[in-house]
């Protein structure tokens, strides 16, 4: 039996994990949970999950409230490193998104949990880190990223003589668009996305390909490739999950309907349950499903990946808080949707590199990266004002 803790159970890998756990109630058990502003989902986890004991609130005005409703259950607005440390369980899911999961993933590696994470932004962020407390023996750390569940799979089939790491990437909701006509495009546009249903944040992030640059960035620290050896190709249908590409040509791929239950529930298995992979000589084999190359012209934001992979130190922290500002002005209309790339190079200019940051210097650096992108947002809104 497995205790978990679950970190933003209110989001899309939060809600969808709850739907894992529900199905597999003879070897999960929930015991702890937070939420954003999104409240309404506790009653009905309460109302399944008896064993939670603690649940983190993030609106702290609220906690009265669910204490008088629910006497049984300790509600805190206290901290999620303080979730993570108080909360007996084996396994944390960091279902949060964006920087706010960084500090919680290392918390619970600290404390030698087992880490399910759905949060790409801590390995963007702190790869270095996590990769540094791996080693030293604290805690496990399992994907939940589909490509990075899908490339886990293959490795575990064969992970010798391999020629490279292919990422499969939708194109997100804009990938029928030339890179001219992107100018005026609206975020409610953007959030349509093709195949997949996620939170906002990842899905403006897949229609500016900051996604697949982070993915790239994710499959470097899990899986320890260089930059030069992970490749993204476009696939309309988000059917091959992704694929390696063997020395003697050989390809192995995963390929399944999209949902996120099937990597969750890999994840919370440790990756211990049957799974299968196919393998192919050629993209053309598959037949009914699409793929194009990926252009660096059309999304340029791929090449940053290298960079931050290549010179790792505080670049992540910068790129993702960047990313992270920015998408929330697009989000409110007050910037245009390749400002996000502008941001982004503005700040990866503007913020100092730091060569082998700690988690302190990370912070700084996040919190530089995020005064620098505000300031350039406020330029590009002044300049639209006049
Ligand atoms: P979401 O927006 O639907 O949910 C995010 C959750 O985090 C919510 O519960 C929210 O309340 C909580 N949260 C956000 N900021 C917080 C803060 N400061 N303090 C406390 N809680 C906070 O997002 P999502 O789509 O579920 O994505 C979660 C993570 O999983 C992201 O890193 C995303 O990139 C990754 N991911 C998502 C999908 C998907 O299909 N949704 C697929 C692959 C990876
Ligand atoms: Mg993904």
């Amino acid at each position: 039996m497995t205790r978990i803790l679950l970190l933003g159970a209110s989001g899309s890998i939060g809600s969808q994990t709850i739907d894992v756990i529900n199905k597999n109630p003879q070897d999960f058990t929930l015991v702890g949970f937070s939420v954003g502003y999104r409240t309404r989902c506790i009653r009905s986890i309460l109302l399944k999950h008896k064993e939670v004991k603690i649940v983190y609130l993030r609106d702290k005005t609220k906690v009265k409230y669910y204490s008088s409703r629910y006497p049984q259950v300790t509600f805190t607005s206290e901290g999620l490193d303080e979730l993570v440390n108080k909360v007996d369980c084996d396994m944390v899911v960091n279902a949060l998104v964006g920087y706010s999961g960084l500090h919680p993933s290392i918390t619970a590696l600290n404390a030698n949990k087992k880490l399910a994470l759905a949060n790409k932004e801590s390995l963007v962020v702190g790869g270095e880190l996590i990769n540094g407390l791996l080693k030293e023996g604290h805690g496990k750390l399992y994907p939940i990223d589909s490509e990075h569940s899908a490339l886990w799979k293959c490795l575990k089939v064969d992970d010798k003589n391999v020629n490279k790491l292919m990422l499969t990437a939708s194109g997100g909701a804009f990938r029928n668009l030339k890179r001219e006509e992107l100018v005026n495009v609206k975020a409610k546009d953007a959030l349509n996305h093709p195949t997949w249903k996620m939170g906002a944040k990842i899905t403006i992030d897949c229609a500016t390909m900051v996604n697949k640059c982070f993915e790239i960035i994710e499959a470097g620290y899990l899986y320890n490739y260089s930059p030069s050896k992970i490749g993204v190709m476009l696939h309309d249908e988000s059917y091959l999950h992704s694929y390696v590409i063997y020395n003697n040509g050989l390809m192995r791929g995963e390929i399944s309907k999209p949902d996120m239950r099937n990597p969750i529930k890999f994840a919370l298995y440790e990756g211990n349950i049957p799974f299968a992979t196919q393998t192919f000589n050629s993209l053309d084999e598959l037949k009914g499903l699409h793929f194009h190359e990926c252009s660096l012209e059309r999304y340029p934001v791929i090449a940053l990946a290298k960079k931050v992979l290549t010179k790792k130190g505080n670049l992540g922290a910068i790129l993702n808080m960047a990313n992270e500002v920015a998408v929330d002005a697009y989000l409110r209309d007050q910037i245009s949707f390749l400002d996000i790339e502008k941001t982004i190079d503005y700040c990866m200019k503007k913020v100092k590199y730091i060569a082998s940051p700690s988690l302190k210097e990370l912070d700084d650096s996040t919190f530089k990266a995020m005064n620098s992108a505000r300031e350039y947002i406020y330029f590009l809104k002044e300049g639209n004002r006049r």
